[in-house]
């Protein structure tokens, strides 16, 4: 999630830079490509930016092997979120999600009149499919599945997933969010949306692609479906600017610089584990570029240590075990808050 309002400008480290490990971005980012495609779009930006958002969306539609009838792009996929949400509240019910997941959008869907069901994580910060799946009842409009999960940086097994979309899917829509699966090596759900008619899944560029201030994601889902959530989004095609546009399609096809990010955000994540393990702080495995741990057993005050050396992190999730999240930064970063901890 966001954790700006975090940032305390009054504690300096030794660069006299806050170093920002609270939201999950890409701290190698944007790609050379990217800021080079910035630069030449500046001058586009008297017209609308239709041409190169729909370049975009059909780029997208195609590694996803899927047609532009099948996406809808948007200024980040946060916005995705709370589209959705509006069109599950089109009729009264309820909504299940996972506790804790990413919920920003779940206060809008409760704003709109749905009723949250919180399906706890089990013992090892899993999904517990099982039961979100005999949560669903005839009220439910949607269910949320984050995979892998934020702020867990844990990843369902894939089958698993497979067979709980496909029978969650029976029965009410299911809203997948993909925003960290490129940090992994599982497989997009994408195949199943061309005989999928109520399964959405939410992408974005603000992750892996290092372009979060340049805001654009994206949904796919199925023909049918897409066309009802398009009535919500009328002249969607004008959702995103032509600069992040252009950014976003420089970097779509630069698989150096995602190969780099995972590759170095691999290492840096090992190095934290390991030494966070040290200190006391127990870490569940993490497939994403944040890591989730316990403060149940370390024996200093970790936000005070955080704020000292000017570190951005987040909060505590579960108070039962004081589960917090960092973000995995360059590797001198994290070698920076190891120093901040010890
Ligand atoms: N989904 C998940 C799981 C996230 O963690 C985030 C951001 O942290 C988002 C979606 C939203 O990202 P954006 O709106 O930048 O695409």
């Amino acid at each position: 999630g966001y954790g700006s309002e975090t940032i305390l400008p009054e504690y300096k480290n030794h660069n006299n830079v806050p170093i920002l490990l609270g939201s999950n971005e890409n701290p190698y980012g944007p790609s050379e490509l990217a800021k080079k495609a910035i630069l030449e779009s500046l001058s586009k930006n008297n017209r609308y930016g239709m041409n190169i958002t729909m370049q975009l969306a059909e780029s997208l539609a195609k590694k996803n092997g899927l047609s532009k009838n099948n996406i809808l792009m948007s200024p980040g996929s946060s916005a995705i979120l709370d589209l959705v949400a509006q069109f599950a509240s089109l009729q009264k019910g309820n909504f299940i999600t996972a506790e804790p997941t990413f919920n920003y959008w779940g206060s809008a869907a409760e704003a709109l009149g749905l009723n949250k069901i919180s399906i706890p994580l089990t013992r090892d910060k899993q999904h517990d499919l099982d039961a979100m799946f005999a949560a669903i009842d005839t009220n439910t409009q949607l269910v949320y599945v984050c995979n892998p999960n934020n702020p867990t940086g844990t990843l369902c097994d894939e089958s698993e997933l497979r067979s709980f979309v496909k029978k969650a899917t029976e029965k009410t829509l299911v809203l997948l969010d993909e925003a960290y699966l490129e940090f992994t090596d599982q497989n997009s759900l994408s195949d199943m949306l061309t005989s999928n008619q109520n399964l959405i899944i939410t992408k974005t560029f603000s992750k892996i692609y290092g372009l979060a201030g340049a805001r654009v994601g994206y949904a796919l889902a199925n023909e049918n479906l897409m066309r009802k959530i398009k009535k919500l989004r009328t002249w969607s095609g004008i959702g995103i600017g032509v600069v992040s546009s252009s950014a976003a399609l420089a970097t779509l096809y630069d698989v150096d610089f995602t190969e780099r990010t995972r590759m170095l955000n691999q290492k840096a994540r090992a190095y934290t584990i390991k030494q966070l393990e040290q200190l006391n702080i127990k870490c569940i495995p993490s497939y994403t570029n944040f890591i989730y741990f316990s403060l149940a057993d370390y024996t200093h005050d970790f936000f005070d240590k955080l704020k000292k050396a000017n570190i951005t992190g987040t909060r505590v999730y579960e108070e039962d075990g004081q589960w917090s999240r960092i973000s995995i930064g360059t590797m001198e970063e994290m070698k920076y808050f190891i120093r901040a901890l010890g």
